[in-house]
This record gives structure tokens, sequence and C-alpha cells, in this order.
């Protein structure tokens, strides 16, 4: 694979600051169900980096300590962490909001299936990934079969109330571009996936969020294979719009991986760019608890034009 940070350190995106955390983004380890084309994290059945229980523990005092509002988790299949119903049961007994980035098929392996009523039990906030409403796109980006069990997913989730007005159960599906272009509107999108996803199948949801592709892990390489990375960080650069980066996901959340190592979002995560100590070292989440980075720097790089262009994009989906 093609490493892109390099393509990416010599940057003008402006600088910008953190302000008060209000998510708490945690990334459960590697292990999923899945072998997806396009995964940045690589993640697969037999992915052994997964969080442990002292981790998980700091997670919770974390929360606890700074009263963070939201607790986004992502994986792997976060769901196949053996201490993700424990620190969902914790999290939700303390009021806080939970999502479950979820791949769907993991709802329709036989060895989780306690899992999508674990979740309608807590109110955790299903966000998923269903790249088109046609079968072939999505067995091309996320495998052979995988659009069928989403559906089967989809639509156990909705007899359960989820994507349901007034069931205060959250279903919202997530559409990235195949390709090196931005994503259309996301109102226009999404009234298209509700309309086909309705008349097809018979299946709601309550949002649909548009991410742009980011100029890293394995699409950057792709994009630098194809001679296309130049390009594409033109299109992005053009697409500039000044008034999406006082809302950047960065400015409120943070993101933790596996081991409990804290980065600006997602994305830095990906590229290794942890949050550094004083002393240079990489900051532990441990060591937040007792310490406020409100107003301290945010690692930005080229690859931030990606959370800037067009109407926006973060883990919400577009700014705009
Ligand atoms: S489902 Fe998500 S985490 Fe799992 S392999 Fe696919 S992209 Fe990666
Ligand atoms: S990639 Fe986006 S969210 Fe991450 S540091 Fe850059 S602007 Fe912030």
């Amino acid at each position: 694979m093609h490493a892109t940070l390099p393509l990416l350190a010599k940057s003008n995106f402006p600088a910008l600051n953190r302000g008060g955390v209000d998510t708490l983004q945690v990334n459960l380890g590697y292990l999923c169900n899945q072998t997806c084309l396009h995964c940045h994290v690589d993640a697969g059945p037999r992915r052994t980096e997964i969080m442990d229980k002292q981790t998980v523990q700091t997670v919770l005092d974390y929360l606890h300590a700074k009263n963070i509002k939201t607790l986004d988790l992502t994986g792997g299949a976060p769901e196949m962490n053996p201490h993700f119903r424990y620190l969902v049961q914790q999290a939700s007994a303390m009021g806080v909001r939970i999502i479950d980035r979820c791949n769907l098929t993991i709802l329709e392996d036989e060895n989780y299936a306690w899992l999508a009523e674990f979740l309608a039990q807590h109110k955790v906030e299903v966000v998923a990934s269903l790249p088109c409403y046609l079968s072939d796109n999505v067995d091309s980006q996320r495998g052979r079969g995988v659009f069928d069990d989403s559906v089967r997913a989809l639509k156990r989730l909705n007899e359960l109330g989820y994507g349901i007005e007034g069931s205060g159960l959250m279903l919202t599906l997530v559409y990235n571009p195949q390709g090196a272009s931005l994503p259309p509107s996301q109102s226009d999108l999404q009234t298209a996936y509700k309309r086909e996803l309705q008349l097809r199948f018979g299946i709601v949801f309550n949002q649909l969020f548009t991410i742009t592709n980011m100029p890293i892990k394995r699409f950057g390489s792709t994009l630098i294979s194809q001679g296309n990375f130049a390009s594409y960080m033109q299109l992005l650069k053009e697409a500039y719009s000044e008034e999406n980066l006082a809302d950047v996901m960065c400015k409120s959340l943070i993101s933790i991986d596996w081991q409990g190592y804290v980065y600006d979002c997602d994305f830095n995560q990906m590229l290794n760019l942890p949050i550094q100590e004083k002393e240079g070292a990489p900051a532990h989440l441990s060591d937040l608890i007792t310490r406020d980075i409100a107003g301290t720097p945010i690692v930005v790089m080229d690859h931030c034009y990606g959370c800037t262009a067009g109407q926006g994009s973060s883990c919400g989906g577009a700014l705009d």
C-alpha cells in the first residue's frame, strides 16, 4: 500500500484549536466479521487487536469525569469486542447517548442473535454504511452477499422500531462515493434512498449521512496507483468552504484507538498522528481524565480539506 502521509504533510490548511470535548469516539478493535476491500483499518476475523477491560474502564471513567454527552463506537465490528455489552450497559446507565457504527451483517451472524434486541433495549443509535440501494454496487464494495444480509438486518431493526418516527430508536445510513468525486447533496440523496428502500424492500430509516472519501489509507493508496491523487486533492481544495471550518468534528470530538491513545479524529488515528503530550509522547486517555485539553492545537494536514469541501463532511454527515 502506498503511504499518503508524505503527500499530505506539507499543507496550507488553516490552523485549528479544539473547543470542549462533547463526543468520545472509541475504536474497540480491528476484529470484524467482514473483510471489505476498502476497509481503512484492514479489519477482519483474524485481527487480534481489541480493547481490553482495563481500557474500557478508562473510557467509562473519562465519560463520567468529563460529563461526555456522546459515546461513538467504531471498529472493526465494535460489537465483537467481548466488553461491548459491559461498556454499553454502564454508559447507558450514566445517561450517555451511544452510537454504534454497525456493519449490519453482524446482526445476521448466529453468534450475535442477541445484538439487535440489546441495542434497542439500551436505545443505542445505529449508524450503518449502505453505499447504495442496489445490490451489485454494495457487494462490489463490501463483499458478496453483504447487500442481502444488510437488507435482512435493516428489516429486523425496523421490526424492533428502529427508523420509525417516535420510537426513540435512531437508524442512520451512511453513503460515501465509490470513486474520486464529492458526494451529491445529502438531502437529495436521502430523499432518493428513502423512496427506493421503501419501494423495493419496505425499509424505513431516519436520516442519511453523506461522507467524503479521505485521501488516506486504502483509498489514498488507490488514488496514487491510478495517478489520481493530485487531481483529487485539487478537487477537495477547489471546493474548500470556509464556513465549514467552525464545525469540523475535531472541534468537539476526540478519537481513541484500541489501546486508549488519543487522536483529534478517526482520520488522524488512521494516519498515526496522535495528540502529543508536552514531552512529545502520545497522550493516553487516562492522562486526560484530570487534564483539560480545550483550546489546544489540532494536527491538521492536507487530508483536512476532505472535511471542508463542498457541503462539508464528518462522522455526522454533511456540515451545512
Ligand atoms: S465492515 Fe467496516 S470494519 Fe469491517 S471490514 Fe468492512 S469496512 Fe472494515
Ligand atoms: S481530518 Fe477533519 S476532523 Fe480530522 S483533524 Fe482534519 S479537519 Fe479535523
